[in-house]
């Protein structure tokens, strides 16, 4: 090539990429009912965690989108606030049936974005589904209480009332569940809301958002930025933002948590976790295996409430390698191929991140009875995964069961018995889940009540609670006092003022100020 072809060639490659970056498809804004291109110089590629092609780019929204962003909520929550319970409530009630007309579609865009399968996908949505329903008790959930004739001619009643603009950061491994723990529950109390999605897989909050403006939702009660940090830092400095709900990463959320209260707003703080299952030897040996091997290794083991940790009890350690053949057969696929059981992990680095922390089991002196690093998926060659994998001989002290993985990773410990099983549970710092299998009530019965975690299950190995009631993982894995949705939801988005009246008749009128504390 000539000098002068060569530079030619040079341009014309540099045209084609720029006018390629161009088609890819982006993430809008989501301001003041108008879905928006961010002016941001500042770009995020998302992939397909299936195959890491890059299938659409997220900005980094600047300070003045964010900043309209969060001046559409407070011009908006002078009307909605106003606006009748009855009104809102229809508004949800529109917009539980639209999500579920579009499971699929969401599910789809889940699978995309965030690699698990379909069928799990679906589940996401369902399980978010149920918060939205839930929220259209709304005329039920916010009843104030009254007290009559506390005194001669006196009554005191309260009100639940809103508490202004509210915001939610979430993160990448429920793209639609998450977020629907926050903002429709925020909204239905009369708040507007912010939200940040988890910069990985914001098309599912896109989608949602779509659907609750089909649903009615007046423009500005809800806007969605996108980012990071400076995100983040945005929505806890923000002086209109009066409460933020985070559900992620104990890095982060500590942080949030921080900076959130000291600025003087209610932060609840959902994190991370290590869930132990406990099996004693009494337990349904096939129902016990078959919940473990669903529990530890579905949705890739990114759920915060995934079984990672098994405590096998007495004879219980005899069952290691049924185990282990059950995990064998899991079929490890991209995640909207038919019969997948495992999908990927979000980014090439977390499957990094999590095949050296199984490495570090194996240094340490842990046994690896299925090592799931070198899994080859044909025709996804490129995708980020990992296979079941199962380490036993684990002890306390080691990194693999220290950290929370966040993989298809289960680490198995041993007990001489329930007590010193217990004691492994409650000496860990996390207290987001856990559950026991067993036979007998009585093991069941001292298990949840000597267990310092949240959320306990009896051979139920994912005990998620349902919206009526509230999500309650304590000690490491939470950072607040309200907890995300049920009755502490709507405590979390609401503040409550209290009347006391006093209707006298004319003849008990008093005849001089009475100066002294009423009693
Ligand atoms: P993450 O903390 O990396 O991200 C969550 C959100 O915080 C994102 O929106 C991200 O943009 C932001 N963020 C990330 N790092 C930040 C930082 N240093 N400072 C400020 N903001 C930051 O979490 P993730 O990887 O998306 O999600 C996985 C984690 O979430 C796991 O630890 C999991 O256990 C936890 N999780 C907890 C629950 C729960 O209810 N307890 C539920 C789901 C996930």
């Amino acid at each position: 090539l000539s000098g002068t072809g060569l530079w030619g060639g040079l341009f014309f490659l540099s045209f084609f990429f720029f006018f390629v970056f161009l088609l890819q498809p982006t993430t809008k804004l989501f301001i003041d009912g108008k879905f928006i291109d961010s002016k941001s110089s500042e770009w995020l590629d998302i992939h397909n965690p299936a195959t890491n092609e890059v299938i659409s780019r997220v900005p980094k929204a600047t300070q003045q989108e964010m900043l309209s962003a969060v001046n559409s909520c407070s011009q908006a929550y002078l009307s909605w606030s106003e606006t009748s319970i009855l009104t809102r409530q229809q508004i949800f009630l529109r917009y539980q049936q639209l999500i579920k007309d579009n499971i699929k579609e969401l599910a789809k865009m889940i699978t995309v974005e965030q690699g698990k399968t379909l069928a799990d996908a679906e589940g996401d949505v369902f399980r978010g589904l149920q918060v939205v329903e839930h929220a259209c008790s709304i005329t039920s959930l916010m009843l104030g209480e009254t007290l009559p004739s506390i005194t001669k001619d006196m009554d005191t009643y309260t009100y639940r009332l809103p508490l202004g603009v509210c915001a939610g950061i979430a993160p990448f491994n429920f793209p639609a569940m998450i977020p629907l723990w926050m903002f429709p529950m925020g909204m239905v109390c009369g708040n507007t809301y912010l939200l940040k999605p988890s910069e990985r897989v914001p098309g599912c909050t896109m989608l949602l958002a779509k659907m609750l403006q089909d649903a009615g939702a007046p423009d500005g009660t809800l806007n969605i930025i996108h980012g990071q940090h400076a995100a983040v830092n945005f929505i806890c400095d923000h002086p209109a933002i009066r409460a933020i709900s985070f559900v992620g990463s104990n890095q982060a959320g500590e942080y949030i948590y921080e900076r959130g209260s000291k600025n003087g707003k209610r932060v609840q703080s959902n994190m991370g976790a290590k869930n132990h299952g406990v099996v004693m030897p009494d337990a349904n040996k096939e129902n016990t295996l078959n919940q473990l091997v669903g529990a530890a290794f579905g949705a890739a083991g990114q759920r915060c409430m995934a079984l990672s940790t098994a405590v096998l009890v007495g004879e219980a350690r005899s069952w290691l390698p049924e185990l282990v053949e059950r995990a064998k057969k899991l079929r490890v696929n991209a995640g909207d191929q038919p019969g997948a059981d495992v999908g990927p992990l979000i980014t090439p680095q977390a499957k990094e991140r999590v095949n050296s922390l199984i490495q570090s089991g194996v240094e340490e002196g842990a046994k690896l009875l299925l090592d799931g690093r070198n899994v080859k998926v044909k025709g996804y060659e490129s995708g980020n995964f990992v296979g079941p994998t199962i380490l036993s001989n684990v002890t306390p002290d080691m990194k693999c069961y220290t950290e929370e993985i966040f993989g298809p990773v289960l680490v198995v410990l041993e007990a001489e018995d329930l007590d010193e099983a217990i004691k492994v549970v409650n000496q860990n710092p996390y207290g987001n889940g856990t559950a026991i299998f067993t036979t007998n009530g009585a093991t069941a019965r001292k298990y949840t009540h000597e267990v310092d975690v949240g959320q306990v299950g009896v051979n139920v190995p994912i005990p998620v609670p349902l919206p009526m009631f509230s999500f309650t993982g304590s000690r490491g894995s939470f950072r607040g006092d309200t907890n995300f949705y049920g009755k502490q939801g709507i405590q979390f988005y609401t503040q409550i003022k209290t009347v006391t009246s006093q209707w006298k008749a004319e003849d008990a009128t008093l005849k001089s100020p009475a100066v002294t504390m009423p009693t």
